[in-house]
């Protein structure tokens, strides 16, 4: 690993604490406390991501070398690495937490590639003065969840966070996974994410709940050079620049709600100390994947009942959490106005790139409101597989006779009502003439359905079975699967069980289909 050369602006250009170590505090006048991670017993290599380590000149020998498993584990430092927890607030479940940062996560530093900078950061490598009342640590299940998850994105198109390494620490660690009174040891693990940078809304929130004003400015001058740096160069006004800094902001985070919602994704935790400033997927907890199609489902039980976080209001979320950032940058601005105006864009934005998404998701070359609420009730009165639905109906060419192609995508296909049946030979019927109305032939539609609907994506239940055989010291199914889910698009010989829809026995089991926060 010697050639990783690192170039760490974030510590070297922005001011750091001057307490070293992880001792819990309060920061201020400051961004971030230098903390190393801390050594493990017994670390092994579970997984790594070749595309990941290739983007950072890692070969394959290097990812198998004791020298990785030792560094990604966080017992080793490299030359030119600088360890450090950053400090963040946040919005949880709609409420200002105050400092929150970096508890569980330690940015090792910067390492520099052919096509700019990337941060490599530990989840799971120990205390940092951020952790409060908890240890720092992570479990293997959550770990695995989020290693598979992030990849699976990658390969989905949509924006996320990365992840280079998912190591075993040969250790305990001690969790009540159900929040119910009974903690159990499980195995610990560390995963190496990887993105360009880890700031989130809440780095800027902090500043401004400190109001530390020249901070805020600092900052977000660095982050608009480091991270954005084409707004850098076209601004030298500096409200017009942030101004733009946030426009920015609210596009990709509108572009990245259209993405979730195409694939089926819900994060179940979208504090805004969870929403990356890049718009990218970061921090998976809780998440899942919608089986059966229903707006208001949501897979953390921390949520079930006000279900805040729910698959179809995520969008409306997000907004509200780009409201908060608003907020943080107004002392930058002092105008009230132009935010708002960019604020309402948001919506303008997601709405037109949902409307697409959608056409894309049918196969039609214009967006047919009328025809995609049918649909969208249609899917909710009876419990459809989102996923299969979609790749199915690729396949169907004539209403009457190819219908029961569709039934593989129900959970209980005999017990759809003789109206919704009806309901849905009458969509289908209406839904191929407008295709052919709008000149698309069925290979051609076939194709844009095949290209926007994934067929394999991280069902709960999968994850579930993957966790179960690492947990016993097999990582073969873990392997296999992380193959699959490089082609998520591409139907693969042999591999039906990546994309069968939920079993019964998953439905209620814990894992499976709800999730807590812990972790
Ligand atoms: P999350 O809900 O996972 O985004 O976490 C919210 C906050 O709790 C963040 O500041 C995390 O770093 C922190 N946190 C979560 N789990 C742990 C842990 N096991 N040890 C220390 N801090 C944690
Ligand atoms: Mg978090």
């Amino acid at each position: 690993m010697q050639h990783l050369v690192f170039d760490n602006a974030f510590t070297n250009d922005l001011p750091g604490d001057a307490q070293v170590g992880s001792a819990r505090r309060q920061l201020r006048n400051a961004l971030f406390s230098r903390v190393e991670p801390t050594p493990v017993q017994g670390p092994y290599l579970m997984h790594f991501s070749e595309s990941v380590a290739a983007g950072l000149g890692l070969s394959k020998a290097q990812c198998q070398s004791e020298d990785f498993v030792q560094t990604f584990a966080g017992n080793r430092l490299l030359p030119g690495m600088d360890p450090h927890a950053t400090c963040y607030g946040g919005h949880q479940f709609g409420n200002w937490a105050g400092q929150l940062g970096d508890g569980r996560a330690i940015n090792l530093g910067e390492v520099k590639t052919d096509s700019g900078h990337l941060m490599l950061q530990l989840k799971g490598a120990g205390e940092t003065p951020y952790s409060r009342t908890a240890d720092g640590l992570a479990v293997l299940r959550s770990s695995l969840r989020e290693y598979v998850c992030s990849e699976a994105m990658y390969h989905l198109g949509v924006p996320t966070t990365r992840a280079l390494s998912l190591m075993g620490t040969g250790e305990q660690v001690m969790r009540d996974m159900l929040y119910d009174g009974h903690p159990a040891l499980e195995p610990g693990a560390v995963v190496c994410r990887v993105s360009s940078s880890f700031v989130r809304f809440g780095h800027f929130q902090m500043l401004t709940a400190r109001q530390e004003t020249d901070l805020l400015a600092t900052f977000t001058d660095f982050v608009i050079r480091r991270e954005f740096p084409t707004i850098a160069a076209a601004h030298q006004d500096a409200k017009s620049r942030y101004l733009a800094f946030f426009d920015e902001v609210c596009q990709r985070t509108a572009a990245l709600m259209v993405h979730w919602m195409r694939v089926g994704f819900v994060h179940g935790v979208m504090n805004t100390d969870n929403l990356s400033i890049l718009g990218e997927t970061i921090d998976y907890g809780p998440y899942g994947w919608l089986e059966g199609f229903d707006p208001d489902w949501t897979p953390n039980t921390t949520d079930a009942g006000q279900r805040r976080y729910r698959y179809g209001q995520q969008p409306a979320v997000a907004q509200w959490n780009l409201l908060q950032l608003a907020n943080a940058l107004y002392p930058l601005i002092e105008e009230t106005k132009p935010l708002e105006d960019i604020l309402g864009g948001f919506a303008t934005t997601y709405e037109q790139q949902w409307q697409q998404m959608m056409a894309s998701k049918l196969g039609l070359s214009e967006f047919d409101e009328a025809l995609t609420n049918r649909l969208l009730k249609l899917l909710t009165e009876t419990e459809t597989d989102m996923i299969l639905f979609f790749r199915h109906l690729a396949d169907v060419q004539n209403a009457e006779s190819d219908a029961d192609r569709l039934s593989n995508a129900y959970y209980a296909p005999d017990q759809i009502s003789l109206d919704t049946h009806q309901q849905t030979q009458q969509w289908l019927r209406d839904y191929l003439n407008l295709a052919q109305q709008q000149g698309r032939s069925h290979q051609q539609r076939a194709d844009a359905m095949n290209a926007t609907n994934p067929l394999y994506v991280p069902r709960n239940y999968l994850a579930q079975l993957a966790i179960d055989d690492a947990e016993s010291g097999n990582f073969q199914r873990l392997s296999q699967w992380m193959q699959v889910l490089e082609r998520p698009y591409q139907w693969q010989e042999g591999m039906e069980a990546f994309a069968a829809k939920r079993p019964e026995w998953a439905r209620n089991r814990s894992g499976c289909s709800m999730l807590s926060c812990s972790s």
